[in-house]
This record gives C-alpha cells, structure tokens and sequence, in this order.
C-alpha cells in the first residue's frame, strides 16, 4: 500500500464574510487520515504531502465542503406534526422523527401554524476559509490503514481508547 500520513493541526474555520464559525485553537488538534473521508474532501486534498510547521489558508467551495444548498430539503410543514413541544424559534434544531438516523432539521422561521425547516448541514452552500497549523505528520500504522481511521497518538493503546467502534 502507498504511503499515507496521519496528519495532526489545528484550525480556524470562516465564512466568506471572515466570521468565525469554529476553531481547535485553545483545545485539542484534529488527527486524520489522508484520503479517508475523516475531514472534508476540499481540506483533505489541499493538505496531501504537507509538512509539519507548515502554515496554511485554505479556501474550499461548499461542493468540496458540505456540499451546496439543497433547495429541496427546505420544506415548510405544520408545527402539529412535529415532534417538539413548546415554542419554536428561527435557529432551533432537532432531529425529524423518532429514528435515531433522522436528519437534524433547522428551523428557519415560524409562520403562524407553520415552520420552514431546513435539513441542509448548516454550512451547506458556503465556501469555506480555513487557517490552518500543521501540528506533526506521521506515516500511519498498519492498524490504521486496516480501520480506515487515525487513533489518537503513541501509547494510547490505539483504538478502543477513542470512540471509533472498532476492535483494538
Ligand atoms: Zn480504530
């Protein structure tokens, strides 16, 4: 198998109007696996072959990131039917339905009996900045490469010690 690297960094991530929407700086840096699907495809390729140190802007269009804005996953439905209770406001999310799989909606407005809920990732459609410190890059494990996964460091006992569902 090729060489991939597990690549540790920190971000700071921006909307195209320069807000911040979240950062790793001040906690813990993000390990993944090259080519893995870990991270967004857009951040995943620009950082392939990076060196630790390295300093970074990325800019990534939303279909390289999560994706464009789906018109049709806005639907406006009566508030009755939803499995909420109480009031509702613009911002508010929860999940449709009582499957643990059902997608979180957004809650866009409230239009007297009825609510625009979006199901859109909330930066679906938006091209993306990310301010990137490349923290270490190291050559992955082979038990890496077998889970499709980075494990969080030496000496952690590998998997098993994240939440990753797999056997270690
Ligand atoms: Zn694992």
């Amino acid at each position: 198998m090729a060489n991939r690297n597990v690549v540790t960094f920190h971000y700071t991530l921006r909307d195209p109007q320069g807000r911040l929407l979240d950062t790793s700086s001040g906690g813990q840096a993000i390990s993944y696996l090259e080519g893995a699907g870990q991270i967004i495809d857009g951040l995943d390729e620009a950082l392939r072959g990076v060196a630790a140190g390295v300093k970074q802007t990325v800019q990534v269009p939303a279909a390289k990131a999560y994706g464009e804005h789906d018109e049709t996953q806005v639907q406006r439905v009566l508030k009755a039917l939803l499995p909420v209770e109480g009031e509702l406001k613009p911002g508010d999310q929860f999940r449709a339905g009582e499957d643990p799989f059902a997608p979180i909606v957004r809650v866009v407005s409230v239009e007297g009996d009825e609510v625009l809920l979006d199901a859109n990732h909330p930066l679906a459609g938006l091209d993306l900045t990310f301010d990137v410190e490349v923290v270490s890059v190291r050559e992955a494990t082979e038990e890496e490469l077998s889970h499709g996964h980075a494990h969080q460091g030496e000496g952690d006992g590998g998997c098993g010690s994240h939440d990753c569902g797999c056997k270690g």
